[in-house]
């Protein structure tokens, strides 16, 4: 059961350990998507409000930056805890202010906990290498950054907000977090449990939009690492404004990812791996790891698109509060828009609806961004709905029957985020893993992920690895120290 929870109207957000408005005294309204209602609204923050967190975060760097990894850790750890036991409660936030489906809502923030518990016991990873020389020996060190800029989408606000600051904390940095303009009530719920746990200044929250608010943060000399999850859009716009100071930056970006089912599986389960694969109950396709291009060989194709819709019908959609919903709102009209002109370029290209393509029927659904889980058949590597990311409930499936064929048309997209293959045959299944285009595929499975697998594209989906040990060590900046035991 999940029951109602106060939602406040006007929000503040965190400077040093204080609740403030923007400079300006501008504010920016985020809308219940499922209702098109003003939820409440938020500071609006621009370059004035950027410098003044930039100054707490640099004043806090030192005392946290001195502190030992693992009493930083301990202190991510309680963090978590506390996260943990507001589940409830900020799901339901999420929901009104995301039109995600609550339940999948309270597993996002457990997964972030998880990740937050994960690096915390890291900490004693933050190691160097030494090597021998005559009369004295050399040693790395790994240092922080400084203050670390954290921009974040729409898509699990939470999830993002908790667990993608946790790394940049543990290896000793002070971080400025800017949640998407859409969806910042969350993160500022989360602001309200980091001032009782961590000094003032280490984590700043300021809300905004992109060129106002994030550019700025972006553009800041004193903000030495951003860390970017994104459209490809805006991580090309990011990197050619950090290329500026030199700025050292990573990005996940999205994803056009396929999934390849080879005739030996059964089918019914492969049909059941492909509608969990496009994340249709976690944030209704919403998602930069959906697997969104389904290659079904030629031998399965009628039963697997029978299995298929079968399996997509059952999807519930509802008011994103409900517990039993499934399947909620999208976040907000542009993406609702963006989602139909690539439904209806679908239809327009020649690919077969299945099923959905509109808006779900009933009293309910009069309002708000709701769009039916929605599949096409027939799609050809060519059309548009196969090339570019729609990022939204909207599923395609391809046929194949030559592998060499198969290869070029996975392969052939500008994205390389994840992958599935589903086979009995393991050993043709690793084998297309190593010639997929992919930073994380799946075998036999889709849409989980793994607390410490390295999440993270190739080509255009991004660079550098996150959810693993590389994600704390990039937080790092090695130095060398070339040490003689003596002058002589
Ligand atoms: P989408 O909303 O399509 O997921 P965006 O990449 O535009 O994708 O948004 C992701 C995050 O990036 C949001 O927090 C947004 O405010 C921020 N953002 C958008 N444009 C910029 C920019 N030019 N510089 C920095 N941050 C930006
Ligand atoms: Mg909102």
């Amino acid at each position: 059961m999940v029951r109602n929870y106060e939602v406040r109207r006007q929000y503040r957000m965190l400077i040093g350990g204080q609740w403030v408005e923007s400079a300006s005294g501008e504010t920016l309204a985020t809308l219940n998507p499922a209702t098109e209602e003003t939820l409440a609204t938020v500071p609006f923050g621009t370059a004035a409000d950027i410098d003044r967190a930039v100054a707490a975060a640099r004043e806090a760097f030192p005392n946290w930056r001195a502190m030992e990894p693992r009493a930083r850790g301990k202190l991510v750890a309680e963090l978590a805890a506390r996260l943990r036991a507001e589940a409830e409660r900020l799901a339901y936030i999420e929901a009104l202010d995301s039109g995600n489906p609550v339940s999948s809502m309270v597993g996002d923030v457990h997964m972030a906990a998880d990740l937050m518990e994960y690096f915390a016991g890291l900490a004693a990873e933050i190691q160097g290498t030494t090597m021998p020389l005559h009369g004295g020996m050399n040693y790395t060190l790994r240092e922080p950054y400084g203050v670390v800029g954290r921009i974040i989408p729409f898509n699990h606000p939470i999830y993002f907000a908790a667990s993608r600051i946790a790394a940049a904390l543990v290896a000793g940095n002070t971080v400025i977090l800017k949640p998407a303009e859409q969806t910042p009530l969350t993160a500022l719920e989360f602001g309200a449990l980091i001032v009782d746990v961590l000094p003032p200044g280490v984590v700043n929250i300021v809300t905004g939009d992109g060129p106002r608010t994030g550019a700025p943060l972006v553009a800041h000399p004193q903000v030495r690492r951003i860390a970017f999850t994104g459209s490809v859009e805006t991580g090309r716009e990011i990197l050619r404004a950090a290329a500026e100071q030199i700025k050292v930056v990573t990005l996940e970006l999205g994803g056009k990812n396929p999934m390849i089912i080879f005739p030996d599986v059964d089918v019914e389960k492969a049909a059941t791996t492909a509608v969990n694969g496009m994340n249709f109950r976690w944030c209704q396709g919403q998602s930069c790891g959906s697997t969104s291009r389904v290659f079904v060989h030629r031998a399965l194709h009628d039963q697997f698109i029978e299995a298929l819709v079968a399996g997509v019908r059952q999807i519930h959609l509802g008011w994103p509060t409900d517990p039993d919903t499934e399947m909620g709102s999208l976040v907000s009209r542009e993406q609702y828009e963006k989602v139909m002109r690539y439904i209806d370029m679908g239809q327009r290209e020649g690919a077969r609806l299945l099923c959905g393509g509109g808006r779900p029927s009933g009293p309910e659904f009069e309002r708000g961004y709701f769009v039916e889980p929605t599949v096409f058949d027939q799609v050809t590597p060519d059309m548009t709905i196969a090339r570019e990311e729609i990022f939204g409930p909207v599923l395609s499936v391809l046929v194949w029957d030559d592998e060499e064929e198969l290869l070029a048309a996975v392969n052939g997209v500008a994205y390389g985020l994840t992958a599935a293959i589903l086979s009995v045959d393991l050993a043709r299944a690793m084998r297309w893993a190593e010639q997929v285009e992919a930073g994380y595929i799946w075998i036999n499975g889709s849409s989980r992920h793994c607390v410490g697998a390295p999440f993270g594209g190739q080509k255009q989906s991004g660079f550098g690895r996150e959810e693993a040990l590389e994600e704390l060590l990039s937080y790092t900046q090695i130095k060398n120290v070339q040490m003689r035991y003596r002058l002589d």
